[in-house]
């Protein structure tokens, strides 16, 4: 992979904008989780060190474009931020005409997404963003994968442009662990949905010696081996993706082992009162809601025995208290673990927060779709225009 990075370059006197990920929680007109305000930091820090003058630019929630929409404003995240770098921070609300910024000041542009043509990579709308900067540095890993105007689009135009610090970073970790990794290489793929991640499973199936299914995937999974999932969350349509998906595991030499035992409930609710069954034992009126005991126990043997750990999606409803046991072994057997771990996507993310096991994970990405792209071995968009750009 090669693209020039914002640290090779002169940035003093300089129109410097930065594509960052402010995509944060809000209740309020406050910022909850401030991760990825803090995670920029460093990025922006430098930048004014080398003497830019910076214009910050992000996406916030998924407005309709073309439309101001108070509730997705970025002005929390403005005052927020400002508060970090204990400097101001002026949010631009129109700015597509021009941005009016000094040399260690930094403004914030108010949400790309407001702007027609955003997500369909508009060339007129890229071009004007492209023109507000001297170097544009794309910095955001979590919309890498998406071809817009504020990400793949401004890149083919802007005067220069260049990868920040936080997405040479991803790559470079990403690339690491999956192009040369320590075997036995392991993938414990969770979640609600087979269908959202089918391609994810095909692609690590053929790079992996071990996969671990979790969540509604594998309700997926152990219907597809003949056992009732009663009312699970389960995709009777891709049963027979499920079917190939374990033939292919076994010609290969391994398996996608089905869960031994499983937690039920009645009802998908917190309060729900949860009991053990066997997997064979799961009674029609009940739902899979978390692995068993005996499959934590199997499973976190695995994660100990593996050189890589690649981790994505909850292996039950670990929001709540009675079905997260599962996802807890998951986690704390991946912390404890001497292997390379990688993990990503939105839900484990808050899973991990949630068991703090943060400091045993060797990298945690911060994209969830992109992350998933990236395993999956597809191109990022944003990423392949910075490699074309550095090609020319
Ligand atoms: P990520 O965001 O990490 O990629 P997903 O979005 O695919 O993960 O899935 C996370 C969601 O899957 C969680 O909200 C969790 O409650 C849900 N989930 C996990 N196991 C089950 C299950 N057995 N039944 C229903 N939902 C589940
Ligand atoms: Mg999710």
């Amino acid at each position: 992979m090669s693209f020039l990075r914002m640290d090779e370059l002169d940035l003093s006197g300089k129109r410097v904008m930065i594509r960052e990920d402010f995509n944060v929680p809000l209740e309020a007109g406050r910022v909850t989780s401030d991760a990825r305000l803090r995670a920029a930091i460093p990025t922006i820090k430098l930048a004014l060190d080398g003497g830019a003058a910076l214009i910050l630019l992000s996406h916030l929630g998924r407005p309709v474009e073309g439309q101001h929409d108070e509730e997705l404003s970025l002005a929390p995240v403005a005052a927020h931020l400002s508060g970090l770098l204990d400097q101001p921070v002026r949010l631009l609300r129109d700015w597509l005409d021009g941005v009016d910024v000094q040399t260690g000041e930094v403004v914030l542009c108010e949400n790309v997404r407001f702007n027609p043509g955003e997500k369909s990579n508009d060339e007129t709308l890229a071009r004007a963003i492209a023109s507000l900067c001297d170097i544009f540095v794309m910095d955001a890993f979590g919309t890498a994968h998406r071809a817009q105007a504020s990400t793949e689009g401004v890149i083919r135009f802007a005067a220069e442009a260049c990868a920040g610090p936080l997405l040479s970073r991803e790559l470079y970790e990403l690339e690491s662990a999956l192009t040369d990794p320590q075997r036995p290489m392991l993938a414990i793929v969770g979640g609600s949905k087979v269908s959202s991640k089918l391609t994810v499973l095909e692609s690590l199936l053929t790079r992996v010696d071990e996969l671990i299914v979790g969540g509604g995937i594998a309700n997926t999974f152990i219907a597809a081996s003949g056992h009732d999932v009663g009312q699970s969350l389960y995709e009777p349509g891709l049963i027979h993706d499920a079917q190939r998906l374990i033939r292919l595991a076994h010609e290969k030499g391994g398996e996608i082992p089905i869960p031994k035992d499983v937690v039920v409930a009645k009802s998908f609710s917190k309060d729900a009162d949860a009991y053990v069954r066997s997997v064979d034992e799961v009674q029609p009126d009940e739902l899979i809601l978390d692995i068993g005991p005996l499959t934590s126990v199997d499973y976190a043997a695995i994660i100990q025995g593996a050189g890589t750990v690649i981790w994505n999606g909850p292996v039950g409803v670990f929001e709540f208290e009675n079905f997260a046991a599962g996802t807890r072994a998951i986690a704390d057997a991946i912390e404890i673990s001497n292997a390379f771990s990688i993990a990503g996507g939105g839900d484990t993310l808050a899973a991990i927060d949630q068991f703090d096991v943060a400091d045993g994970i060797s990298y945690i990405s911060t994209g969830g779709g992109a992350f998933l792209e990236y395993v999956e071995g597809k191109s990022l968009p944003a990423v392949a225009a910075l490699e074309a750009r550095f090609s020319r």
